[in-house]
């Protein structure tokens, strides 16, 4: 059983394990999911319980992911009966529950739109911790703790500003190419389907304005800058291009996720594995530029300079390998 949310009781709010991991990682945030408390996202559960009836996460803290980060039952977990959390496998008396998650390790759950406001959060005072849930305004009364709410309403992750998360449902559902061409995606005004959505760098030239990918030829580590090289190429006028990402030292630096970001990129020098870029929010356009041996002359190259780390990944990505 993997949830699409939990209840965080310090910040009396329902996240994703995408939030979840993007608080980690955030420098500005005083959060470590591993001293934080989750709970079971369906109301009515969560309140039948104390506070100690926990769920558990995986990948949460792992910059270097490669399987799908979750949220998962705890071999003490207990759901009230009829609770849509409660997975065959996990019984509400928590007997079967050994941690032992057996799916797939796909993402089933697909965020319709990626916010491009990053959420805000509000750490709640610990005595009012668990008494609501602040996205709710009805005062939820003990009555109301037999209540089950249907499975996908209000529970449903229907909106995100992590750009991992809908990155994770195309990598992790690449093969079911019907399902990405079913699923709808929303980026400020554009709309289109997953499969649309994600662009081969090499068809750049198709569409402005979409979420560009492909696999890393190299990285270089320059004074100011990085510089991102993807191993496919662009034809423009019957021409072969290499194209490229830039990112800036200085905006790297004032990333609220800058360690976490510098692993990232670190280890995707040194680790020798094939590598897939996401980014969002630019499109890499012809530019002319000075060639190192002959600095009279230039060459073309389709280039871009990442405006917004929020929007940017590298990552291993298995099922997109060869492609
Ligand atoms: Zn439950």
């Amino acid at each position: 059983m993997k949830f699409d949310l939990a209840y965080c009781l310090s910040l009396d709010a329902k996240l994703s394990i995408y939030d979840v991991r993007d608080l980690n990682f955030d420098e500005t945030m005083a959060f470590d999911s591993a001293k934080e408390h989750f709970q079971c996202p369906n109301d009515a559960c969560r309140l039948a319980f104390d506070a100690s009836n926990e769920l558990g996460t995986f990948n949460a803290k792992n910059v270097n992911y490669v399987r799908t980060p979750h949220f998962k039952n705890l071999p003490s977990t207990r759901h009230v009966e009829g609770c849509p959390y409660v997975s065959l496998k996990t019984p509400a008396s928590g007997v079967e529950a050994d941690g032992a998650e057996t799916d797939d390790g796909r993402e089933e759950h697909f965020p319709s739109e990626l916010l491009l406001t990053r959420r805000a959060y509000v750490r709640q005072p610990s005595n009012a911790a668990g008494a609501h849930d602040s996205k709710e305004h009805e005062p939820v009364t003990p009555s109301a703790a037999n209540h089950v709410e249907p499975p996908s309403h209000d529970s449903t992750p229907d909106k995100t500003s992590v750009f991992a998360h809908p990155v994770e449902c195309f990598v992790s559902n690449f093969d079911d190419k019907d399902l990405l061409k079913r699923m709808p995606l929303k980026i400020g005004e554009h709309t289109a389907t997953y499969a649309a959505f994600f662009k081969k760098i090499e068809y750049l030239q198709d569409n402005k304005g979409l979420i560009y990918w492909g696999k890393i030829k190299q990285i270089k580590d320059y004074t100011q800058s990085f510089r991102i090289d993807f191993e496919k190429k662009v034809w423009f006028e019957k021409k072969p291009y290499s194209v490229n990402v830039y990112l800036s030292k200085k905006l790297i630096d004032t990333y609220r996720k800058r360690k976490a970001f510098l692993e990232e990129i670190k280890h995707a020098i040194e680790s020798g594995r094939e590598l897939y870029c996401f980014f969002y929010g630019v499109t890499p356009e012809l530019k002319q530029v000075p060639s190192k041996k002959n600095p009279e002359q230039t060459f073309g190259v389709f280039s871009a300079n990442i405006e917004n780390l929020d929007h940017f990944i590298v990552r291993e990505a298995p099922g997109l390998e060869g492609k």
